[in-house]
């Protein structure tokens, strides 16, 4: 047994983190991991610019993306995708219909926020996603931290954290809804991009108690999900003990990662979180023996499912 760490959940300048593909994995050699799966936001973009620069650092890298699904507020549901191919139809496509619900939504944020006597305009925001990104050769996915940025650079918050309470959060004075895939779309998404489908921050649902919780993991489970989310950094030592429980009965996989955005959400560090995300290198192990086993082990003629 090493005590070697690796992060698992991680954003890139190709949605809403701060640092461009290529910063990102420095910093997670820098922090003293050996692996780093990359999973922006319901884009595959980034994928590619951190494989060439994990390869060259000797980074074990895992290709991922978090995909935004629908579930009846306050709930939030994100899907992780793990080794999915940042080539498949399937997943540019989809990754095209998210991005769209995106576009659809910021304009509106915008001007209920000039409304409310907030004066950003969306080229501010536009000019704030696109700074990691001065080739102008990457997608980039826009969201809600952007949106938080420019306020704050406008002097109209005190802090990104004063910018979702106060506006962007859910039952914020500027929130919107946006487009999103249903669960089961979601998955057979990941699926069909040749990926592993894990549940993001499961206490994102907000469950009001295990069994609602364990109700929710198990309706997605009968959908074909892959694994959950044990540690991050919105998680509780004991909502780890019990996912993991859950992750028993059910034979999941587990991950864990930080959900790093750099300065985005400075009180997130990479491989550490808020304090107690330290993910060890056999997670990443079993996780690549699980897709190994779903999509490489089967005879021909086998259905992947
Ligand atoms: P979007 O996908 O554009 O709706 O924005 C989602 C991003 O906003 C994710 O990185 C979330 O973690 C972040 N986010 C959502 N709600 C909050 C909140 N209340 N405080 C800080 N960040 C948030
Ligand atoms: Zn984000
Ligand atoms: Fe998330
Ligand atoms: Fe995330």
């Amino acid at each position: 047994m090493n005590n070697r760490v690796v992060d698992l959940h991680t954003h890139s300048t190709a949605s809403d983190g701060s640092l461009t593909p290529t910063e990102l994995v420095r910093a997670a050699v820098n922090g003293g991991l050996c692996g780093l799966a990359l999973t922006d936001h319901d884009s595959g973009g980034g994928l590619i610019e951190a494989q060439v620069a994990a390869d060259k650092a000797g980074l074990r890298f895992v290709p991922g993306i978090e995909i935004s699904a629908e579930a009846p507020a306050p709930a939030t549901m994100h899907l992780l995708g793990y080794y999915i191919d940042p080539h498949s139809p399937a997943l540019l496509k989809m990754s095209q219909i998210l991005i769209d619900g995106r576009n659809n939504r910021n304009p509106r944020i915008i001007a209920k926020l000039n409304e409310l006597g907030c004066k950003i305009t969306m080229d501010q925001v536009l000019e704030i996603a696109h700074r990691g990104d001065a080739a102008g050769n990457r997608t980039v996915v826009v969201g809600r931290p952007h949106i938080a940025q420019a306020l704050l650079e406008s002097h109209c918050v005190a802090s990104l954290k004063q910018a979702f309470d106060v506006y962007l959060g859910m039952g914020g004075a500027a929130y919107f809804d946006k487009e999103r895939l249903t669960p089961r779309q979601a998955i057979d998404c990941i699926h069909d991009a040749g990926g592993l489908a894990v549940l993001a921050h499961p206490v994102q649902l907000r469950a009001q108690n295990h069994a609602h919780l364990q109700h929710s993991i198990e309706s997605l489970v009968d959908l074909g999900l892959d694994g959950i989310e044990v540690w991050h950094s919105d998680h509780r030592p004991q909502d780890a003990s019990f996912l993991l429980q859950i992750a028993t009965k059910h034979q999941l996989v587990v991950t864990g990662g930080s959900d790093f955005h750099g300065t985005r959400k400075p009180d997130i560090n990479i491989g550490i979180g808020r304090s107690n995300v330290r993910v060890p290198e056999h997670i990443l192990d079993e996780l690549h023996a699980a897709w190994k086993n779903k999509f490489q082990a089967k005879p021909a003629g086998t259905a992947v499912n």
